[in-house]
């Protein structure tokens, strides 16, 4: 006998009981919204109450949307020859198709790829590869990383030093992060005073420094900024010159998100070493990779310790690969990029009223990704409830309500997201 289905009410109670949620304290302040299925762009909350379209894409994931048939068909029949099987010692179709497309979708010279199970362990086998390269060529001095203010990473410890230091938490951390090297916020525009700034930096430091590890054009969890990409260039150049691997974060901008595939595409740069995450696998299963150079993969295999140390458990997951290359099929196969502007020109007609609401410092939109920015902490309560009051789901955090869409999402839905971000913003 299946064990009965518990209401709504025993499920937060357990909820509030034993369960944490992200960023949260145990237990938890706010009654959670307990969702029951999610179908398209909605999801359907299990107390019956009206479905909320997702203005969040689960956190960057979700580009296709919820219960996608061809991507249920890919993890049904992944799943009927094999969830998974461990990858020391051997390999599979899944997780080789996914490296090609990879490689073939990628900027061009990133060769090689590790697949990570999160982003944060992306970042950390980017990390150690950067590492690892300099001591094999014997400067293990050279293990410091520079980053820029407003940065995100991921939560675990290599990440999480190079976040940005007062969203980061670094007061708290102080004496058990590693201490790494901090630019100034990228500008929005290109200004020659701040690509000066970076290149004395990179100078200055190039003997202890390892790599540079930036968001390219897009700054996510630590502030939804955005920047030139011609800063990208001017860190290629820096880099090149003074002898320091590049790193470029794609884990929130990749797969189409910022109007490019990869973010660093707008500026034509090739990292020596890229992550991806989120939407690798269209929001359905935990897979991230980091892709590097065979300069990168040449310096560690032939260095006096000649194997990258690393290995998770799931690494390589089947389920996930076969999920992602089916994910990257979708994309490829449709005209994303019309998809990613066509929601470009939504949240900016919808999102324009914002910038004349009080206490509104800054509307801003690229690509499928809109953000208003208050003057004020959001209140959390009232900015979620105004904007389920419009049926909408969304995420604020900080001073900042934004959004970025599935790109399924259709133009109603996209002026309902848009509309909800005003009403949290004009309640938040
Ligand atoms: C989300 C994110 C990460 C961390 O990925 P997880 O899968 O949450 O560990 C790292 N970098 C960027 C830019 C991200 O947006």
């Amino acid at each position: 006998m299946p064990e009965p289905a518990l209401t709504v009410d025993e499920l937060l109670a357990l909820d509030r009981r034993h369960v944490w949620h992200p960023y949260g304290p145990m237990p938890g302040r706010q009654d959670p919204l307990v969702v029951e299925s999610a179908s398209g762009v909605r999801l359907r909350p299990a107390d019956g109450s009206p479905e909320l379209v997702d203005g969040m894409s689960s956190w960057w994931s979700a580009i296709h949307g919820y219960n996608h048939p061809v991507l249920n068909e890919a993890a049904r029949d992944q799943l009927e020859r094999m969830s998974h099987v461990m990858f020391g010692g051997i390999t599979h179709e899944p997780a080789v198709r996914l490296s090609k497309l990879l490689v073939d979708m990628s900027p061009e010279g990133l060769e090689h790829v590790f697949l990570a199970d999160s982003g944060s362990v992306s970042v950390e086998v980017a990390v150690k590869m950067c590492l690892q390269y300099w001591r094999s060529l014997g400067r293990p001095g050279k293990r410091r990383l520079l980053t820029w203010r407003g940065g995100y990473h991921g939560d675990t410890w290599q990440p999480m030093s190079v976040c940005d230091p007062e969203g980061g938490m670094h007061e708290l951390w102080s004496g058990v992060l590693p201490r790494q090297l901090f630019a100034d916020a990228p500008p929005a525009e290109y200004e020659e005073t701040y690509a000066d700034h970076l290149r004395s930096l990179v100078e200055r430091h190039a003997e202890e420094l390892a790599a540079v590890i930036v968001e390219p054009v897009v700054q996510g969890a630590g502030g939804m900024r955005f920047h030139s990409p011609a800063y990208l260039r001017v860190l290629r150049e820096a880099c090149d010159e003074h002898g320091v691997l590049l790193v470029f974060d794609e884990i929130a901008t990749g797969f189409g998100r910022t109007g490019a595939l990869f973010a660093a595409d707008h500026a034509a740069v090739t990292p020596d070493v890229m992550c991806v995450g989120k939407a690798l696998t269209g929001g359905y299963l935990t897979m991230a990779a980091t892709l590097c150079t065979p300069r990168v993969a040449d310096g560690i295999s032939r260095g006096e310790v000649p194997v990258l140390a690393h290995g998770p458990t799931f690494m390589g997951s089947p389920l996930a690969a076969a999920v992602a290359c089916a994910s990257i099929g979708l994309l490829l196969c449709q005209d994303w990029l019309a998809e990613v502007k066509r929601i470009e020109a939504g949240l900016r007609d919808g999102l324009a009223p914002a910038a004349g609401l009080p206490g509104v410092r800054d509307v801003r939109v690229l690509g499928a990704i809109g953000v208003v920015q208050l003057d004020h902490a959001v209140d959390m309560r009232a900015a979620t409830a105004a904007a389920v009051r419009e049926g909408v789901w969304l995420r604020p955090f900080r001073d900042l309500i934004y959004t970025m869409p599935p790109y399924v999402t259709g133009d109603a839905d996209v002026a309902r997201i848009a509309r909800a971000v005003c009403a949290a913003a004009g309640e938040g």
